[in-house]
């Protein structure tokens, strides 16, 4: 068969046949391995949309353990604060007692009135009164409340300050209208009354040893008296 045969040209040769073939079979391949990439990159985005879920899950449960962990850790700084403070306070209390003084009267003399007072004439003539010498004249001590109207902590040592507070004094009134405050440097722990220095620097956790300290004050005044 010659090259230039017009029969290889106008029948389709084995040759054409098998390139046919060929082809198609090519085309078949192609279209199956289309439809197997396809298929492949289905199933891929499927498990990529999978993963893509678990990661956000993964992801809230992250944030919300961030979160838990953040509670955990503000929790933890408020205890160990409140150990700190509750160290720091040691046996503070939020009322301690001082004595103060008050003026009674003895027993009524002969010489006043109901009133306990005395009438005079002025040099001008004008009749004036005047308290009897028997008014007054007695100092006693009693227990006096003192509430804790601020505090801080300064070169790690627990400070508080102090205010007087009677009911009737202060009843209704804010603590920062009450007078000046006061810290509570000697507080009573068992001294001998006669050690105490300063009565009104004396300051007791208890109203009981307070009245007790009053009352050996009230005595001592007494004794001065009768001396
Ligand atoms: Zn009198």
């Amino acid at each position: 068969m010659s090259y230039y045969d017009e029969d290889y040209y106008n029948e389709p040769s084995e040759f054409e046949q098998q390139v046919d073939a060929f082809k198609e079979s090519l085309l078949n391949a192609v279209k199956e391995e289309h439809k197997a990439e396809i298929e492949r990159l289905r199933k891929e985005n499927a498990e990529l949309q999978e993963v893509k879920q678990n990661l956000e899950s993964i992801k809230r449960e992250y944030n919300q353990k961030v979160a838990e962990l953040g509670i955990q850790k503000n929790n933890l700084k408020n205890e160990v604060r409140r150990e700190r403070l509750l160290e720091l306070m040691g046996d503070f209390k939020a009322e301690l007692f001082s004595p103060r003084t008050k003026w009674m009267s003895g027993p009524k003399c002969n010489k006043c009135d109901d009133k306990r007072r005395i009438p005079f004439l002025s040099p001008s003539g004008k009749e004036m009164v005047e308290d009897c010498s028997c008014k007054n004249n007695i100092l006693i001590y009693e227990p006096r409340t003192n509430i804790c109207s601020s505090f801080e902590v300064r070169n790690g040592k627990f400070m508080a300050w102090y205010k007087s507070y009677s009911v009737d004094r202060a009843d209704g009134m804010e603590l920062e209208s009450l007078g000046v405050s006061d810290v509570a440097k000697f507080i009573w722990a068992g001294e001998k009354f006669e050690d105490i220095k300063d009565y009104y620097k004396a300051y007791f956790k208890t109203e009981e040893d307070c009245q007790s300290y009053c009352d050996w004050l009230t005595d001592q005044e007494s004794n001065k008296v009768k001396s």
